[in-house]
């Protein structure tokens, strides 16, 4: 998947972007999903903070949301995931900036922007970082539970019952034929 922005751009025209990538094109979320079914949907909005010394900041915030497959630890059966997550984001010029100021900033990820900033990589980031570590179902419907439950719907319960009798029917008949010969 790829999709690139301004973010300088997009901060400076207070813009709101939104879209929706589908799960089987997001190929490293994918490799931890039970299946590519489904698709994240993204909102994106920019803005810009003039300080009283006339520097610029720019900012973004991201918010995603997906329902997902994964595999359950307990049972190995898909198991279906909300994923959602919502993130601020301070922009600076490079990803070295980044990293260094990313540690002092408690209120907003630091991020490196630019005229083609990798959004597509972003959203997919979140996602992988939104997944929980042990998914599984509230109560893992195990093979024999479900085959039972099967077992048990009316119709198949009454051809169970009725079948003894017709087999034996059969065999009455069957009989009065052998009878009839042997007479
Ligand atoms: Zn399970």
């Amino acid at each position: 998947m790829q999709q690139t922005i301004d973010t300088s751009e997009l901060a400076r025209t207070g813009s709101e972007l939104h879209g929706e990538y589908p799960l089987a094109q997001l190929q490293r979320l994918g490799s931890l999903l039970a299946d590519g079914d489904g698709s994240l949907a993204w909102r994106l909005r920019g803005w810009r903070e003039r300080a009283v010394d006339g520097t610029v900041q720019d900012f973004m915030a991201l918010s995603i949301a997906a329902t997902v497959r994964m595999t359950c630890v307990r049972c190995n059966a898909p198991v279906a995931v909300e994923l959602s997550a919502e993130r601020a984001y301070r922009l600076v010029r490079s990803e070295a900036d980044a990293e260094r100021l990313d540690l002092d900033d408690q209120q907003y990820d630091v991020l490196g922007g630019g005229r083609r900033f990798d959004l597509a990589g972003l959203v997919e980031d979140e996602a992988i970082m939104a997944l929980p570590a042990m998914p599984r179902h509230e109560r893992c419907e195990l093979p024999a539970a479900a085959a039972t439950a099967a077992g048990a719907a009316t119709p198949g319960a009454e051809a169970e019952r009725t079948r003894p009798f017709a087999a034996l029917g059969r065999l009455r008949n069957g009989a009065q034929n052998t009878d009839i010969i042997e007479d």
